[in-house]
């Protein structure tokens, strides 16, 4: 459902994501992880079709996001790492402004909102305006308006930060649910648990490459091989992070 090929992006001489090649399948939850800076979020600002590839092609459900941008955003939710809203409008507004992009509205819509909202615990708040929102419930507002219009495909960048453990736990359940019922989603996390507890693959990304991907089980796996214990270590191992010693060096220092 998401094609990757020779995906590129550079800002000057620096190459930020450099020819990455993937395949997401209909029905898959797959995660990017990465230490900061890796790339995840300009790979998945280019699958958004809201930042221009330097080289290589994203293709959403076969249709190729730079030469057909409307097509493959329709079917197509993004939800950014920061959520931001105009403030002026009410949540019940945003929504429906969101819903009408993708030519959308009445009473099946309206139902949609009110269920999303309820969700999420946003419900008392529908007709308050956003400015009198915190972080999170803006966060679960953006997330709502992403699941709006039913889309095929998912573009998640950190979605459990600023949520309480409520609304991760329901938001959890509902990217099981929804990839269940034969969508897809594709979310970047810092969190390892978050990626163990509800990805069916994974891929470890570091200065714009994938150093490896697989089932939870077969990272593990891998691993195990390398004299590892458990995804964190493998994590580590393959981004090359301050091993505990190293960082005792630099405090003494
Ligand atoms: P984090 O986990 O910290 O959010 P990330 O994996 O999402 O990191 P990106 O935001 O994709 O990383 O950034 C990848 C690299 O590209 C970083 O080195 C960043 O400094 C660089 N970069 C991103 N946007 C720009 C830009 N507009 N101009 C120049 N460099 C950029």
């Amino acid at each position: 459902m998401i094609q990757l090929h020779g995906l590129t992006k550079r800002y000057g001489s620096f190459t930020a994501v450099d020819a990455l090649d993937l395949e997401v399948p209909a029905g898959e939850l797959f995660g990017f992880l990465g230490p900061n800076g890796a790339g995840k979020t300009t790979t998945l600002r280019m699958i958004a079709g809201i930042l221009r590839p330097t080289g290589g092609t994203v293709r959403i459900g076969g249709i190729d996001v730079t030469a057909n941008p409307a097509a493959a955003k329709a079917k197509l939710g993004y939800i950014p790492d920061r959520p931001f809203i105009y403030e002026k409008l009410s949540g019940a507004e945003f929504l429906r402004f969101v819903a009408g992009l993708y030519s959308q509205q009445g009473p099946a819509i309206e139902r949609r909102m009110d269920e999303l909202l309820a969700l999420f615990d946003l419900a008392e708040w529908k007709n308050e305006l956003v400015e009198s929102y915190s972080h999170g419930m803006r966060q679960k507002l953006i997330i709502s308006s992403a699941f709006l219009h039913r889309p095929d495909v998912i573009v998640v960048d950190e979605p459990m930060v600023g949520l309480d453990p409520k609304a991760a736990r329901i938001l959890k359940d509902l990217f099981r649910e929804y990839t269940r019922r034969g969508h897809t989603i594709l979310m970047s996390t810092h969190t390892l648990e978050v990626a163990e507890d509800v990805c069916d693959r994974i891929a470890i990304i570091q200065s714009g490459r994938i150093r490896a991907a697989g089932t939870v089980a077969e990272l593990v796996a891998g691993a195990e091989a390398s004299g590892q214990r458990g995804l964190e270590g493998y994590f580590l191992q393959l981004t090359g992070e301050r091993a505990a010693r190293e960082l005792v060096e630099v405090l003494d220092a």
